[in-house]
């Protein structure tokens, strides 16, 4: 017997990747980092583990100003969030409705649909190309609040930054939510462009670059008006959304910068290297500016590769939807996780490169 809500009838939860006990995995499944976060980041946070007896703030000062002078805009542009994934859903609730739907790719962040549906806003599809680039003016006068991942997951493909702003200006009465959790790995941000419109949102994450998924940390980019209005939402739901020590390893993160910028430059190469070896083996691999690829073998099936790298303890991820099931989405790890998957595939396929 079921208690829920009739209001969650047509709910479908988002499935996450899996986070498997049964053995040890090379995990490259869920887009973590492969490198443990700053020191400085992990200092910082068993310090604020000493007051977790107070609330934390809910105005999330420091890491807003500490955000601000990183991002170059003003702190009241910044609002934070229990990951970007929190955010997203603020953006839902505040600027969708009956009159104005959700707009997004038939390809994109599968948490989309769920948050329209959770926020029970309608949502309108918009198919990306046969290569899974989208035409930008697909999405000029959409007439509803528009949500692009840039670069776009699972694909990777990313927009230029004039394509997006192409898009801002073409729905001057509506947000454009411009995702950019991944955009540390080789996309043009659009956070400039914050100071330009006011009907611009830019999410970003610390859960990729900055190797701090499990704290769960992301924060929205905007124009002080827009801020506001997640804030309301914020304020009405859950104002202490992100903990004492995660706002502390955050400042950490953002004061080791350094750190950040190697991390991404070695994911940035050992994509390049992966790409190359997979192409090797027969795959087709998307352009990705990702810390992931997206890629398709010339004659085995996606799930059996699946499986068989399972089998072989290498982790990656499967969509079943049928655009994009010949396909697996791989993350980028460590250079000697990445050889360990192309052995594996060597093995998979039979032929060594
Ligand atoms: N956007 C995209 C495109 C993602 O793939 C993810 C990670 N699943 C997120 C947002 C949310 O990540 P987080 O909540 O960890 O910031």
């Amino acid at each position: 017997m079921s208690f829920i809500s009739g209001k969650y009838n047509r709910l479908t939860p988002y499935t996450p990747g899996e986070q498997p006990k049964d053995r040890k995995y090379i995990k490259l499944n869920t887009n973590e980092s492969p490198y443990p976060p700053s020191k400085n980041a992990i200092k910082n946070a068993c310090e604020a583990a000493k007051d977790v007896m107070l609330y934390s703030d809910p105005q999330c000062f420091k890491l807003r100003q500490a955000l601000a002078d990183r991002y170059g805009v003003d702190k009241d542009c910044i609002i934070c969030g229990n990951g970007s994934d929190d955010i997203l859903n603020f953006a839902f609730s505040a600027f969708c409705d009956d009159k104005t739907p959700a707009v997004f790719a038939d390809i994109t962040y599968g948490f989309y649909p769920v948050f329209a549906e959770y926020n029970r806003v309608p949502y309108r599809i918009i198919p990306l190309n046969d290569d899974f680039t989208v035409t930008p003016s697909d999405y000029y006068n959409a007439k509803g609040t528009v949500f692009i991942a840039n670069p776009n997951a699972p694909t990777g493909i990313a927009l230029r930054r004039a394509q997006i702003e192409e898009i801002i200006k073409r729905n001057p009465d509506n947000v454009v939510v411009t995702d950019e959790a991944y955009v540390d790995f080789g996309a043009e941000s659009c956070v400039p462009l914050t100071k330009k419109y006011k009907n611009l949102l830019i999410t970003q994450t610390f859960s990729k670059s900055r190797s701090l998924a499990g704290a769960r940390l992301g924060f929205g980019i905007a124009d002080p008006a827009l801020i506001n209005d997640l804030n309301t939402v914020r304020y009405s739901t859950n104002p202490y959304n992100v903990n004492s020590m995660t706002l502390a390893a955050g400042i950490g993160s953002l004061e080791d910068q350094k750190y950040t910028d190697e991390n991404c430059e070695k994911i940035i190469k050992t994509r390049q290297i992966t790409a190359g070896s997979l192409k090797k083996l027969g795959f087709y691999v998307t352009d990705s500016c990702a810390n992931f690829l997206f890629a398709k073998h010339e004659s085995l099936d996606g799930e059996y590769i699946y499986e068989q790298l399972r089998e072989r303890g290498v982790l990656v991820r499967h969509f079943s939807a049928p655009r994009i099931k010949d396909y697996n989405r791989i993350t980028v790890g460590s250079k000697e996780q990445m050889e360990a998957l192309i052995s594996a595939l060597e093995e998979i396929i039979g032929r060594r490169i």
